[in-house]
């Protein structure tokens, strides 16, 4: 079998590269963008920054902003018959996972038929989209270097995904000058969110040598840099190292996909509306204790890489080594430690197992095979 490594054509990276913005749209001779962002962004004055860029080179571009947190199916249906009827050529897609996914769901709406429903599931878009630039503006969601968008489904209290080859950006920009704003907590999320796109990465199923280097590196800088970013938001080389960490998580979980603890995450998003980042970090030290007994050596190599001493342990205890680096930084950094936190109660942990059980593109992934009784013990542990 091959071993097949797939991501966005062109990734950009470094402090200020959102300067070269003119150059990037040159080359694909735009002239009607629009950007496709959310309010918390455009009152960031973050869209505007973008906005002055190119109106600089004499194009002018309009801004879509109506986009909530854990976006439904029907926001991402609203805003691609937007983008439809202005008649767009090109998409800038700026901010956190939510506008990034919506942005990348228009893309491809603008040159298939049918409704965005139509195309949940894996490679069910027949035609390559509208180019994009995607621009992230936290250090988290890895979205701008994946193939995935996941959308909310209200009316079934749940979270799916559409995994196309045709959201891939055609480039990722990401600049660490648009970071140093976000707010300590979510700092704080989407940077546990990044750490568990690299650790399910790394012991995934479908992981191979190269997403195993980006998913290591992923977890040591974010072990050197989060608390960092977190308590001292202004710190350029944190920021900096954060949004690279994040974009390589993306890079692994984009390939190496993820396993329960997002699996659960989806379910506790979609059914009790828990932050995904927040859902990720409370999950993931009790799913990585359960995990563990997979690979003790790989989780051996991720309390390494968490700069923990495992000299003279056995791999059992060293693979102990990385849950417990995992709680610390959580706590070190604000993250609720529990459900129960979130007023998840005992009465919501069957529902919430019996839809994390439908998250098949998470349980095939998982190294330790998944059964409805050990989620629901997970989720108990965690309560
Ligand atoms: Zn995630």
């Amino acid at each position: 079998m091959a071993n097949i490594f797939k991501g966005p054509s062109i990734v950009m990276t470094g402090y200020n590269s959102i300067e070269n913005l003119k150059e990037v749209m040159e080359w694909f001779k735009c002239k009607k963008p629009i950007i496709i962002t959310d309010a918390g962004i455009v009152k960031a004055g973050l869209a505007e920054r973008i906005y002055n860029i190119i109106k600089e080179f004499g194009l002018t571009v309009d801004i879509y902003s109506e986009i909530e947190s854990d976006p439904s199916i029907e926001t991402a249906e609203k805003c691609s018959n937007f983008v439809k009827q202005g008649g767009y050529d090109f998409i800038l897609a700026l901010g956190g996972g939510s506008p990034i996914d919506i942005a990348k769901v228009a893309s491809i709406m603008m040159t298939n038929e049918g409704e965005v429903s139509d195309f949940l599931g894996i490679e069910k878009v027949p035609n390559r989209g509208l180019p994009k630039i995607i621009i992230p503006t936290t250090a988290g969601t890895g979205s701008e270097v994946t193939n995935v968008s996941v959308l909310s489904i209200p009316d079934k209290k749940t979270k799916k995904g559409i995994v196309s080859r045709y959201l891939f950006a055609d480039v990722a920009i990401i600049d660490s000058s648009l970071m140093l704003t976000i707010p300590a907590n979510v700092t704080a999320s989407t940077g546990m969110d990044a750490l568990t796109h690299a650790i399910e990465a790394y012991i995934s199923r479908f992981s191979t040598p190269w997403t195993d280097m980006y998913a290591l590196k992923s977890i040591s800088l974010i072990g050197k840099y989060l608390r960092r970013a977190v308590v001292d938001g202004k710190n350029i080389e944190a920021r900096e190292n954060m949004a690279i960490a994040s974009t390589y998580a993306g890079l692994a979980f984009g390939n190496a996909a993820t396993g329960m603890v997002h699996g659960i995450a989806m379910s506790l998003g979609g059914q009790c509306h828990v932050p995904h980042g927040i859902a990720n970090a409370i999950m993931l030290p009790y799913v990585m204790e359960w995990n563990s007994v997979s690979s003790f050596e790989k989780f051996k190599q991720i309390a390494i890489a968490l700069g923990e001493n495992t000299e003279g342990l056995s791999d059992k205890k060293a693979a102990e080594k990385a849950v417990t680096a995992v709680r610390d930084l959580s706590i070190d950094i604000g993250i609720p430690q529990n459900l129960r936190s979130l007023s998840i109660k005992d009465t919501d942990l069957e529902e919430l197992a019996r839809d994390a059980m439908t998250n098949e593109r998470q349980i095939k992934p998982n190294p330790r095979d998944v059964s409805y009784d050990e989620v629901l013990n997970i989720l108990k542990k965690a309560l």
